[in-house]
């Protein structure tokens, strides 16, 4: 089949508009003022968008990876900040629902239902001062004291923690069967959170450092038990989140493409129309032959998600690709709009900061050759 089904393109053309209106315009002041807004979180949740990777029997609406990716890349064209609060935000709900039957009952409403509903978001603490793409050095611990778990430590770099709707944190703790993942309420005593850090880019999007300062859990908060965790999240969790990073590379090189187009068919230089030059069509050309690319390989590995296939190595492969190509063409962008490219007035000087971070989070571009080497066997 060529492209995308009907029910697809339609979920598309539907975020698309909803994107146009409500996200698009106010996406350079809120980058500006380094606010969240969270009443357009809840609209866009009320589009169910928040809801679409859970299953049904959560109230979800068990959509494919690909229509995520698909409303992703929509919601990332007008606001990348906003598309990753989003995939963030899901996570950790998403991971409770394959908690045991009394931590699902637990959560069912105050966090999956609330999560779908984008009265909450959630946060992943994985990395460290000391420990990123390492993530096997991390030293944040969890320890069993009776019926409560307390954790220890420090994490950096956190997407979402400090929104007033963040419900808590996924916290990827070291135990004495090996790794674990906690949930650490917000608002539970010890712990806490520095002020947001100063970003290059993504500005309304929240990022903070975390401390864990003798914070006690109760047992049932040890999700899939203490020796499974960094397995869960490092060595398959990982996967589907790089395919929506990825998308959000797809979506932001996408408007610069359409943005870049229309100023170069308007933009006079030397009595012509700067599209005629061939140096600006190549840069275009780039662009285009490059999200098409882009696109395939990031489909391909939502495919092989989809159908229960192995998919790390398809998963890397599109991560490194479309946040590379992401780069590129804001770099591209930022060129063909001349001056007025590097000025806040314009869209993609905006485009251009927030997708530095995409070759560096969740995996950074090295960290995905690696995988993909050893995904050919170049160390067996
Ligand atoms: C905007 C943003 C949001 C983030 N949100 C979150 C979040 O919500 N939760 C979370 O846990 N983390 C988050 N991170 C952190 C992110 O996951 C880490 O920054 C990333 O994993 C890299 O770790 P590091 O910064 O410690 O870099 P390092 O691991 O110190 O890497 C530094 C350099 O060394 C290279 N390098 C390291 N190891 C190798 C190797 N084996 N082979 C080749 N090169 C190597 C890296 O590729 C990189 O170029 C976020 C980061 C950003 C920028």
């Amino acid at each position: 089949m060529i492209g995308y089904t009907d029910a697809q393109e339609a979920i598309r053309r539907t975020v698309r508009e909803f994107a146009g209106k409500e996200v698009r315009p106010g996406a350079a002041e809120r980058d500006e003022t380094g606010t969240f807004d969270y009443d357009l979180y809840r609209r866009l949740c009320e589009l169910g968008l928040a809801g679409m990777p859970f299953q049904e029997e959560f109230g979800g609406a068990d959509a494919d990876s690909q229509t995520f990716c698909l409303a992703i890349e929509e919601v990332s064209r007008a606001d990348m900040s906003l598309g990753l609060t989003l995939w963030v935000g899901i996570q950790g709900a998403i991971s409770m629902t394959h908690g045991s039957d009394d931590q699902i009952s637990a959560w069912r409403e105050p966090y999956i239902a609330a999560t779908i509903a984008g009265d909450v978001v959630s946060a992943g603490a994985i990395t460290e001062p000391d420990a990123g793409s390492d993530t096997a050095a991390i030293k944040t611990r969890a320890e069993q004291a009776g019926n409560e778990w307390v954790v220890n430590g420090n994490k950096i770099f956190i997407s979402n923690a400090g929104l007033e709707n963040c419900a808590f944190a996924m916290v990827l703790c070291r135990t004495d069967e090996g790794f674990g993942i906690v949930i650490v309420p917000t608002g539970t005593p010890g712990f806490t959170m520095s002020p947001p850090l100063r970003k290059m880019g993504l500005r309304s999007s929240d990022t903070r450092e975390l401390s864990f300062d003798d914070c006690r859990v109760p047992e049932l908060n040890v999700l899939g038990g203490a020796s499974l965790g960094r397995q869960a999240i490092v060595g398959g969790g990982f996967h589907i989140t790089r395919l929506y990073l990825a998308s959000q590379a797809v979506g932001v090189a996408a408007e610069c493409l359409d943005q870049s187009l229309a100023h170069a068919r308007s933009r006079v230089a030397f009595k012509r129309p700067i599209t005629r030059f061939q140096y600006v069509q190549g840069m275009l050309v780039d662009m285009a032959l490059e999200i098409e690319a882009a696109r395939l390989l990031r489909d391909k590995a939502c495919a092989l998600h989809d159908a229960k296939l192995p998919y790390a190595k398809e998963a890397a492969m599109a991560k490194l690709f479309c946040t590379e190509m992401g780069k590129r063409a804001a770099d591209h962008a930022v060129q063909i709009f001349g001056g007025m490219g590097y000025m806040d007035e314009t869209p993609v000087s905006r485009y251009y900061r927030d997708i530095r971070a995409a070759t560096i989070a969740e995996g950074t571009s090295e960290v995905q050759k690696y995988i993909i080497a050893r995904e050919l066997g170049c160390f067996s």
